[in-house]
């Protein structure tokens, strides 16, 4: 069971209320393959600089993560500064530098072109549409984005969503690419670009599940300890994505257990900066917490 990411392997600075760190590693594709290295094995396809530190690579290596298509770009790697007020819940970016991002042109090995598992995590969406392009006949595609991308990049982010099986979005992303305020009525216009199922994060609110047949919602993990939320959105995505790679069969069952193991692993992932508490992360923990969010959900 394989399943590749494509997106960011960042450097990045974070500042909430309980302190800030600088240049971690971070990065759209890690934080997914963090959470999603439980279920499957993940393929990870990104860029880096020049200035990218080896302890870095030796730590995804030793996570299980297949490095094949993670390549070294001449420049400075993909920086992130990203800051959080009050509520925690939106972070307010401070300055993105796309380093070598902006030259990136993501080429797979032979075997992994075969990969049926696909997602494409945030990242400029003309090297997600580079990317799919160059896979043989995929089984299933999942895309995220964030406002950056649905700011300068529409017209290819539109065409993108024609392509994808599950797009992935937070509330005000949702809003923002629909033009609708109503998550029902985004989910829908949203829908009509293409992706036949969408996903929709509201944060501490839980998230919403739209496909043409049912509509499934789920509270957050109900918890006190909020550290640092970067990358939950991407952990989300990592466990949903890779449950459903484990369980070989995308139906309403399967997804409805697939967001549950998303929420619950984006609720480890805000417990520490960066992918500190996620890079430690044990199945049986997982397990663990998934038995206690569904008896906290059913009565
Ligand atoms: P999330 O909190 O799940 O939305 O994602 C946070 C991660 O996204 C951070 O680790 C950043 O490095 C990465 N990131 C931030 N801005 C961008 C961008 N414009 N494109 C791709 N990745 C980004």
């Amino acid at each position: 069971m394989s399943i590749l990411v494509l997106g960011t392997t960042a450097l990045d600075t974070v500042k909430t209320p309980y302190g800030k760190r600088k240049h971690m590693l971070g990065g759209s594709a890690v934080h997914f393959s963090m959470s999603a290295r439980l279920f499957a094995n993940v393929n990870l396809v990104a860029i880096i600089g020049e200035d990218f530190p080896q302890k870095h690579i030796n730590f995804l290596h030793s996570k299980g993560i297949n490095l094949t298509s993670l390549i070294r770009g001449d420049g400075k790697t993909f920086r992130w500064e990203g800051e959080y007020k009050g509520d925690l819940n939106t972070a307010i970016t401070i300055s993105t530098e796309l380093g070598v991002l902006s030259v990136f042109k993501p080429r797979v090995s032979e075997e992994q072109r075969s990969i049926k598992n696909i997602f494409l995590a945030n990242v400029d969406p003309d090297i997600q549409m580079h990317l799919l392009k160059h896979m043989r006949s995929s089984h299933l595609v999942g895309s995220d984005s964030m406002n950056y991308w649905i700011n300068t990049k529409r017209t290819a982010l539109l065409k993108l969503l024609k392509m994808v099986d599950i797009y992935v979005a937070n509330d005000q992303e949702a809003r923002s690419l629909s033009g609708e305020h109503n998550l029902i009525k985004a989910a829908k216009a949203l829908r009509g670009f293409g992706p036949k199922m969408v996903l929709i994060k509201k944060g501490e609110h839980g998230v919403l599940f739209y496909c043409d047949r049912f509509i499934f919602s789920l509270p957050a993990y109900c918890t006190e300890k909020v550290i640092d939320p970067t990358g939950a959105g991407d952990t989300f995505a990592g466990g949903f994505m890779g449950y459903l790679t484990k369980a070989g069969k995308v139906n309403e069952k399967s997804i409805k257990v697939a967001l549950a193991y998303g929420t619950v692993a984006a609720s480890f992932n805000i417990e520490g900066f960066g992918v500190q508490r996620t890079s430690v992360l044990t199945m049986p923990e997982l397990n663990k917490r998934f038995n206690k969010f569904r008896n906290s959900i059913l009565f």
